[in-house]
């Protein structure tokens, strides 16, 4: 037998394993069922990749989303090991020849959708195979005190019957002591063995800070340094305004959302990963598989949905093990926005009904049918159509994703159709009286032959470059002729890929779905009082709270949280002068009190009364009736 670390070598080309990577392996190779919490980037994969490459047989590896599965398959068959999804929205047929493959062509992995294995086809064969190990990822997802509860992971017990004998490994970076004994519960592991690191980051330190003017805070925090930071909000729109804030005040930025093509994501993920962009503003959709060390910052501009997740995101700061700070801006207004933005869009049974009957009327899908169809659509136009608020109908959408109903992609894909109704005779004479036209149409005509006769898809960026402008003109231009009665003219712009996981039953599909409903709207409001405990709590260090809250009791305060933090250290010459230019830049625009300027600029704050003491002492400002500071020249 192979020893682990010799097949890390072979197939990974890795000196070591990183903490407690060996301890989980040694225990799944003497058979042991194990559940294993390791910090987002820790390394889960290779704890099962390895074991199950030293065993003779298969491994089935469960997991919750389509893109991890497909990334990890890619990444092994790139080592030239054998392995292969099988997901929604593949046929009948399919599945039965690549479930064949799996038993009799040597393949070392399977992963499966939770749903994939409800199916008794999917079932059948898993008795046939030589099962050497069953990996659950983000086994959190099966417990509904998570943050992450996917009724369908309940299924995977079913491996429990078809392969009594064979080990499971449960994988997740966030569990607390509640999700971890659920877990070991609903897969029934045996004499489990819990093996966990711990969650303390000591070169981490998390700040909840008061902001009035939460970007002008922002930005004195990233003057700070030069070195990369994430800032996390919670919108598409707020990523774009926020990255263009940051240009203008000479911050280099970019931005990240799930709604980019994909070839947009990994050319901005790529920028940022190579240093040519500094600052990664995004949604909470960034994260998946980041790993880069040197981040220094991350900065939360509204409050996160659940710990769990803020833990997830704050950790992605100080990799390398060097100082790093996780801060939470917030003020008065959050409170309030959270509860209206967040709870107010949780969608209930009426708003699921609702979205479920329109999605099977957009698609136009017959009672009794439209199981495994994939659809691709524009989102927001068909919620346009329907009168649909798109945030409750984005949420109603995810759910029905989560207890397996559809599942839902964020899938690009354009498709540009083009017709002329008119002679060739008159199109010329339509270009002579239109010029500005003349360049695209005519790339149009010579590149699509058939373009008289019937509908032809149009390569936009194609026909764009021949005609020597953008594609949005292009459209723009097409749109014209359009409405002038040239040509046919279609455009979709598809953000969405649909497949529909059951026949459609209406209220016998969503009836069952009331109790889940709830408890997920329970669930999610303890989430958020926990969090706003967290943001509001300043008598216990930041960083014991969130171990406590991941079960860690025997904890020692971190000394540099935003409650930690020594009130009175040393203020260099250097710190000064940056507080000194802060406060001058601050009283340029008009007077502020000291607490104002405090909430605005991030220095602690008997930093900032010192450095304003010296100045009025030097006769630079005055203090007015009102208690305020301005610049004594003006
Ligand atoms: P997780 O699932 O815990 O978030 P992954 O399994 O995706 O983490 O691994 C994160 C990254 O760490 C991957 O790029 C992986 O190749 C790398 N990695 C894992 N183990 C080691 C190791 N022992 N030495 C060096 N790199 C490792
Ligand atoms: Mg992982």
């Amino acid at each position: 037998m192979d020893k682990p670390e010799e097949i890390l070598k072979q197939y990974w080309g890795f000196d070591s394993f990183r903490p407690l990577q060996k301890d989980i392996i040694v225990e799944l190779l003497e058979n042991r069922d194990v559940i294993a919490l390791l910090p987002t980037g820790g390394g889960k994969s290779l704890c099962f990749q390895v074991p199950a490459l030293i065993k003779p047989g298969i491994c089935i590896v469960i997991s919750p989303l389509v893109a991890l599965m497909e990334d990890q398959v890619k990444a092994l068959q790139a080592k030239n090991i054998k392995a292969m999804a099988l997901t929604g929205g593949i046929a009948f047929k399919e599945v039965d020849t690549m479930l064949d493959n799996c038993i009799y062509g040597n393949y070392k992995f399977l992963y499966l959708s939770p749903e994939r294995l409800q199916q008794e086809l999917v079932q059948e064969r898993i008795k046939q195979m030589q099962v050497n190990l069953i990996a659950i990822d983000e086994a959190h997802c099966i417990s509904q005190w998570g943050h992450d509860f996917r009724p369908a992971y309940r299924n995977i017990a079913i491996l429990r019957e078809l392969k009594p004998e064979v080990n499971m490994v449960g994988l997740t970076a966030t569990a607390t002591l509640p999700v971890v004994k659920d877990i070991a519960q609903q897969l029934e592991l045996k004499d489990v063995k819990i093996l966990q690191k711990s969650f303390l980051r000591e070169n981490l330190a998390y700040m909840v800070r008061e902001a009035e003017d939460k970007n002008y805070y922002l930005e004195q925090l990233l003057k700070e340094h030069d070195e990369a930071a994430i800032i996390y909000v919670r919108t598409r729109k707020a990523t774009i305004e926020l990255e263009q804030f940051l240009v203008k005040k000479g911050i280099s930025a970019t931005s990240f959302h799930g709604g980019l093509q994909k070839t947009e994501k990994s050319s901005r993920l790529q920028k940022w990963l190579k240093d040519e962009k500094r600052v990664m503003v995004a949604t909470s959709a960034f994260g998946m598989g980041i790993d880069k060390a040197g981040v220094r910052t991350v900065i939360h501009m509204n409050l996160p949905e659940s710990l769990e997740s803020y833990f997830q995101e704050a950790g992605r700061a100080g990799r390398d093990g060097k100082p790093a700070k996780a801060v939470i801006l917030t003020n008065k207004s959050d409170i309030p926005l959270l509860k209206n933005q967040f709870l107010a869009t949780l969608p209930g049974v009426d708003i699921v009904r609702l979205v479920y009957k329109k999605l099977n009327s957009y698609f136009r899908i017959a009672y009794g049918e439209g199981e495994g169809e994939e659809h691709y659509f524009n989102f927001y136009q068909f919620c346009l159509k329907y009168e649909l608020n798109t945030l409750l109908a984005y949420n109603a959408m995810l759910l029905l994703d989560r207890v397996s109903v559809l599942s839902l992609s964020e899938q690009f894909q354009k498709k540009t159709r083009i017709q002329f109704l008119i002679s060739g005779k008159k199109v010329t004479w339509y270009l002579e009286g239109n010029p500005q036209s003349d360049p695209v149409v005519k790339a149009i005509l010579r590149t699509y032959g058939g373009a008289f006769d019937n509908m032809v898809d149009l390569n936009l960026e194609f026909i764009a470059g021949k005609a020597g402008t953008s594609s949005q003109e292009t459209v723009k231009l097409l749109q014209q002729l359009h409405k002038e009665g040239i040509v046919e003219f279609e455009h979709h712009q598809h953000d969405t890929k649909i497949t529909f996981l059951v026949p459609r039953e209406d209220d016998i599909t969503i009836n069952p779905l009331t109790p889940y409903i709830k408890l997920q709207e329970k669930t999610k409001k303890e989430k958020i009082s926990q969090v706003l405990s967290y943001v509001t709590n300043d008598r216990q260090c930041k960083s014991q709270q969130l171990l406590h809250y991941f079960g860690e009791k025997e904890t020692e305060p971190c000394g540099i949280c935003s409650v930690c933090e020594p009130t009175t250290t040393k203020l260099t010459r250097e710190e000064m002068k940056k507080i000194y230019f802060a406060i001058i830049g601050l009283l340029e625009e008009r007077e502020y009190s000291s607490r104002e300027m405090t909430q605005r600029l991030p220095f602690p704050e008997d930093h900032m009364i010192k450095v304003l003491e010296i100045l009025v002492e030097k006769g630079a400002l005055a203090t007015t009736t009102t208690n305020k500071y301005k610049l004594k020249h003006l």
